[in-house]
Order: structure tokens, then C-alpha cells, then sequence
């Protein structure tokens, strides 16, 4: 016997006690087609009918408990109880009168919150149901085995919030990731140098292998490897360059260009160094969203007629894995 922590607790007998156990493997939501608080649906299931619903859901995010989880609930057909002892949690929730209208943003939260509860307390696994019996969430419409007179519940507007907001909310929120619309989190710093100067020959493009690894959160960068990112990602920042030895005037070019494994696809825009009376100095920003099965490399062409030492490269970049 399961009660939600943060439900109102509005107990219905003589249901709670007479109807047979479940072992919950389906999350399914409904709408209601009234504009009900947690506290009215209690009423009707009480006084007006002998089907319930595990919860109630009114527009203002509130929500109201009514049956144990682990008790069977009639509000979804064959799937309230299998010969199994499987069952689905179901959830009534405010809408109009032609059950028409989208959840509201705070019903959206709700049901999140409580998606991540049944997930972490039932086990109920973090998918749109296959079919009628498969473990998963769920929508009152999805099939005829829980919806035998095939009515619309919950209405065209929230089948689509729930396959492409709420579920993904659910998901999110217990795998700790933010959805990828938005969402402000950290993204993941690599910084990678040279332990030594290495000679540039000239007319050849030369990837950069980075044999010092001061940060890669990320993974990507395998020692002495050329690869900085792996796909799919999105990257910004530097790669900072000291050359010794380029002729003044003379020039060495940078670009970052994408692999498959090793096999060279294609090229971005080209940055150059010039040489100056000393050693010559160079910040080139690197900025490119890659996808998935490709890589980054930083590459140099020395343009000169001799070859030339870089004395520094150093890659600095923010990634956002995709
Ligand atoms: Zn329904």
C-alpha cells in the first residue's frame, strides 16, 4: 500500500480495502472532462459511480490520492488488473468540458513530480508503453484494451504534452540531464597542450596530437590523440599557438576539420598566423557544432619554405554533449 508523500491523502472506502492488489507497471493519465479539484473527484468517485482513479489532478498542480498504488483502481479497462496481478496507476486530471484544453504548467510539474515518484517507488520503467501490457507510462487512448469504447482521453492537446514534455520531464529529471530545448547546465571543460616542441615541414596540413592532458571531462581526447570533440556536441573556444621560427611575413594556417575514425570529411575556415620578428602568437577561436560519428581535429599547414617549430598549442574548449 503506496501513498504518494506528496498527495493530499483523500482515502475512498470501501475500495481502498475491497479491491484486490496490483503489482504497478503502467502509469496512465486521463482527463476528466470537468474543471475538478483533487477534493471534487474525490466526490464523484465516492457518491457517483464505483470506478475511481489512484489520483486526481486539479489545474492548480494539486493532487489527491484516493487508493494505494498497490491496490487496483478502475479507471483503464483490462489494464486496472491483469489475471498477472500487473495493474495501472491512473491519473484523473482537471480539464474542460470537451477535454480539449492542454495541462496547465503547473499539471505539467505535478505530473513530472509524480512520474519520478511511481518510476522510483514501482520500478515503472521510463518509456512510452509498446502495447497494452508492456511496463511504462502511458495515455488513457493508447489502447483499445484501456479504452474499450475508444473515446479521445485526455484529448489530442495533452497526448502530445505527454509524449513530448511530460515523459521527457519524467526522464530528465531522474537521469539528472535537462532536456535538450533549453536548459542551462555546465557544460564540460577539456584543455589539452603539448608536452614539446614538435617541427612543422612544410606544404602538408598536420593535425595537432596533444600530448598533455590537463582536463577532458568529456572522454574524448585519447592520449597523444589528435581528437578533441566527438559528436554529437556543440563547442566553443580557443586554441592558443606559439611558433618559433616562421620568417617574417611568412605563414602558417589553422583550421579545425572533421574526421569519421580516420578518414578526413571536412574542412572548416581557415585562420593564419604571420610570421614576425620573433616568435609568433596566435588565439584562433573555434567555434562548431559537430554530429554524431564525427570528430575534431586542429590542423596547421606551414606555408613557409622551411619547416618550423610549434613551441605551444593549446586547446581550450566548453562542450555541450548532444
Ligand atoms: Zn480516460
Amino acid at each position: 500500500m503506496s501513498w504518494c508523500p506528496f498527495a493530499k491523502k483523500l482515502e475512498l472506502q470501501p475500495e481502498s480495502d475491497a479491491q484486490p492488489a496490483i503489482r504497478p507497471t503502467q502509469f496512465i493519465a486521463h482527463s476528466i472532462v470537468a474543471p475538478w479539484t483533487p477534493e471534487r473527484t474525490y466526490e464523484y468517485w465516492r457518491d457517483s459511480t464505483n470506478l475511481e482513479s489512484h489520483f486526481g489532478l486539479g489545474y492548480d498542480g494539486s493532487l489527491g490520492q484516493f487508493i494505494g498504488t498497490q491496490t487496483r483502481a478502475d479507471a483503464n479497462a483490462a489494464a486496472n488488473r491483469r489475471p498477472d496481478g500487473t495493474g495501472a496507476i491512473s491519473l484523473e486530471s482537471a480539464s474542460n468540458l470537451e477535454a480539449s484544453d492542454p495541462w496547465t504548467a503547473e499539471q505539467v510539474e505535478t505530473l513530472i513530480r509524480l512520474g519520478v515518484w511511481v518510476h522510483q517507488e514501482h520500478g515503472i520503467p521510463l518509456r512510452l508503453c509498446r502495447s497494452a501490457d508492456d511496463p511504462g507510462f502511458g495515455y488513457h487512448r493508447m489502447f483499445r484494451e484501456w479504452n474499450p469504447d475508444g473515446h479521445s482521453c485526455p484529448g489530442d492537446a495533452r497526448a502530445t504534452q505527454f509524449k513530448e514534455v511530460v515523459l521527457p520531464g519524467i526522464i530528465a529529471r531522474v537521469t539528472g540531464q535537462t532536456p535538450q530545448t533549453g536548459g542551462d547546465d555546465m557544460p564540460e571543460y577539456v584543455n589539452l597542450g603539448i608536452t614539446k616542441a614538435y617541427q612543422l615541414a612544410p606544404g602538408v596540413w598536420d593535425s595537432i596530437e596533444f600530448t598533455q592532458e590537463w582536463t577532458d571531462e568529456t572522454g574524448d581526447h585519447t592520449p597523444n590523440g589528435a581528437v578533441v570533440v566527438r559528436g554529437g556536441a556543440r563547442f566553443t573556444g580557443t586554441l592558443s599557438l606559439t611558433v618559433t621560427g616562421l620568417a617574417k611575413g611568412e605563414v602558417v594556417q589553422a583550421r579545425m576539420s572533421e574526421f569519421s575514425g580516420e578518414t578526413h570529411v571536412q574542412d572548416h575556415p581557415i585562420d593564419e598566423l604571420i610570421g614576425t620578428d620573433g616568435d609568433t602568437f596566435a588565439v584562433v577561436p573555434v567555434t562548431k557544432r559537430i554530429a554524431a560519428g564525427r570528430t575534431i581535429r586542429f590542423r596547421l599547414l606551414n606555408q613557409g619554405a622551411k619547416p618550423v617549430k610549434v613551441t605551444s598549442a593549446v586547446g581550450t574548449l566548453l562542450v555541450w554533449k548532444e
